[in-house]
């Protein structure tokens, strides 16, 4: 587990679902705390279009407040996205932190701002927001380290740039036709 996360969440229990949901109807106490891996399969699961394999660690915890439910999350990890410039796989280094509210409701909503779950089952899948939060710290231009990109396929996007020098030879013969077509 990330140092950050253990700092900031070891303080209370753990615990350790299978999905990505909060059951906030069956909240003991008034503050929990989740801790997930978005591995391989959750990206294969969520089937966003940008990431598609990843180690990304999210430690979350809820907080219920008389008006609403405040979920502060944090995460860290790595995600595979293709390179602006040679559209290879890359590696993209994860790292931010974000909340959300939500309030129980008549049924399932979310307007960006609060999300209002349906009371009568008072689950909150989180899945398709943790997967957005992640998507969100990609930088809008990611590409690999310089030198790090594959050749070929630069060669294929942009010949002019890795056009091999003229052979020396060839140019004097060059400059030699010219000069002879301007007599
Ligand atoms: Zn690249």
């Amino acid at each position: 587990m990330p140092e950050f996360i253990k700092k900031s969440y070891l303080c209370t229990p753990m615990d350790i679902v299978d999905g990505y949901i909060v059951d906030l109807k069956g909240m003991k106490d008034d503050a929990v705390s989740h801790h997930w891996v978005l591995s391989d399969d959750f990206f294969s699961a969520v089937q966003g279009d940008e990431i598609k394999h990843g180690q990304v660690d999210v430690a979350l915890r809820v907080k219920r407040t008389s008006e609403a439910f405040e979920l502060d999350f944090q995460y860290e990890g790595m995600v595979e996205v293709e390179c602006d410039r040679c559209l290879e796989l890359m590696n993209q280094p994860i790292q931010g932190q974000c909340s959300l509210r939500a309030k129980m409701g008549e049924e399932d909503d979310d307007d960006g701002e609060l999300i209002t779950v349906a009371e009568s089952s008072g689950i909150l899948n989180l899945e398709w927001h943790l997967y957005e939060m992640v998507a969100l710290e990609i930088p809008i231009r990611h590409v690999h380290s310089d030198g790090e990109c594959n050749d070929k396929v630069m060669e294929c996007l942009n010949p002019q740039e890795t056009e091999k020098p003229v052979d020396p030879r060839w140019a004097a013969l060059e400059a030699l036709k010219t000069k002879t077509n301007k007599k």
